[in-house]
């Protein structure tokens, strides 16, 4: 039997909650799932409004096209991210500037971006407002969408100071970090909007969706509005802009409700995890963690680890049954995204990419799987040189 990387654990009230679906016919978008989910999150993650759609990516495309972001802007993004973030970007035709990430937390390199914006961008007066402008192309530079890679968090402080000072609107890629909070401040509240995931490896899940969050209620209504056709009559069909079929059904919300319902214990396991993990693996091999800061409580979502001998790893876990991956290819690296700016001085996305495995982490693992997925790397590093 494989030990799986990263499986939903559905435990709870989730049969119940879809089977009341069925049993009322409530299974579409209009239901009151989809409310109390939005309910929850917002009121677990401290926003004021949630709104849900059918997954993480259409969320992130709804928060960019919210904030004004179209064809030619440019967004910023880091390198080393899940290629939903990009595709996100493109959808609205802007043009992403990628930044290489920093080789100890695996996040955005805050200080090659803020030396990137300073060289390479000038102050453009519009009314009382100003933005910002790249020098290479006169197109303004509108927003920065950290990713909080595997559920750690950068140093957001800095960040935001970048983005005031750059007029930079702040949207965040949150859709791993569901229960990591920096500076005890939950992710996906800093900025305009945050962007949750529910797909299947998610530290929760719905099967697929997403939920964007924010305390800005004019968005939350226009993102509830464009999400669902952006039909603008309850009873008739008419329809004031082009919207898009992002809603979340209600059998899928109602997944949701009963993952949110059990969500501390889940996090809990998770952060039971890592210790082991990090206690027991420590000194194993020429192994290295990713550096958290004491400013940051993550979520611990998918235990991923360096080691120069990534490969060979991958290879041996999971021809023994411990399911485990590598980092993803560098956005830049992408043949869709290889003529997007790509700020870096050393490369360290590609350097982390080829040192990096992800071993078994899902929310519900036991204690015995993880003593097999420790046991299997000790036995690497043992027996093979
Ligand atoms: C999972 C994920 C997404 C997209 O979420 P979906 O719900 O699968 O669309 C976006 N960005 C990152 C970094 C992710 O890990």
């Amino acid at each position: 039997m494989m030990i799986p990387l990263s499986v939903p654990c559905l435990e709870g009230n989730e049969w119940k909650y879809v089977e009341d679906c069925l049993d009322t016919g409530w299974i579409s978008s209009a239901g009151a799932y989809v409310n109390r989910f939005e309910e929850m999150m917002a009121g677990y993650v401290g926003a004021k409004y949630g709104v849900a759609c059918m997954n993480g990516t259409s969320g992130l495309h709804i928060a960019q096209v919210l904030s004004g972001i179209g064809q030619g802007d440019h967004v910023i993004a880091p390198d080393l991210t899940f290629v939903a973030t990009l595709n996100a970007i493109k959808y609205t035709g802007a043009q992403p500037i990628l930044v290489d990430v920093n080789e100890n937390n695996w996040q955005m390199d805050l200080d090659l971006l803020e030396e990137y914006l300073e060289n390479n961008t000038y102050p453009v007066e519009a009314g009382a407002a100003v933005h910002y402008c790249l020098q290479s192309t006169h197109r303004p530079v509108k927003a920065i969408v950290p990713v909080h890679v595997l559920g750690n968090v950068g140093n957001m402080d800095r960040l935001l100071a970048i983005a005031e000072k750059f007029r930079l609107t702040v949207i965040e890629d949150s859709t791993e970090s569901l229960g990591s909070f920096y500076k005890r401040k939950h992710t996906g509240t800093f900025g305009k909007a945050g962007v949750f995931s529910f797909n299947g490896n998610k530290i929760i899940s719905t099967g697929g969706g997403g939920m964007i969050v924010t305390d800005d209620e004019e968005l939350a209504q226009k993102a509830k509005h464009l999400t669902t056709q952006a039909k603008s009559s309850a009873e008739e069909y008419i329809h004031d802009e082009v919207g898009y079929n992002y809603r979340l059904v209600n059998i899928l919300a109602a997944i949701g409700v009963a993952q949110m319902e059990r969500f501390p214990e889940l996090l809990a396991n998770k952060l039971r995890m890592n210790d082991f993990y990090r206690s027991e693996l420590a000194d194993t091999g020429d192994i290295v963690f990713q550096e958290v800061s004491e400013d940051v409580d993550p979520n611990y979502w998918l235990f991923t680890f360096k080691t120069s001998r990534m490969r060979e790893l991958l290879l041996f876990l999971n021809s023994r049954g411990v399911m485990s991956r590598p980092f993803w290819m560098p956005m830049n690296r992408l043949r869709m995204f290889k003529n997007d700016i790509y700020v870096s001085r050393r490369d360290s996305a590609y350097a982390i990419y080829q040192s990096c495995i992800s071993i078994p982490s899902s929310a519900g693992i036991t204690h015995e799987q993880l003593e097999e997925v420790v046991g299997q790397i000790k036995l690497f590093f043992s027996n093979t040189k």
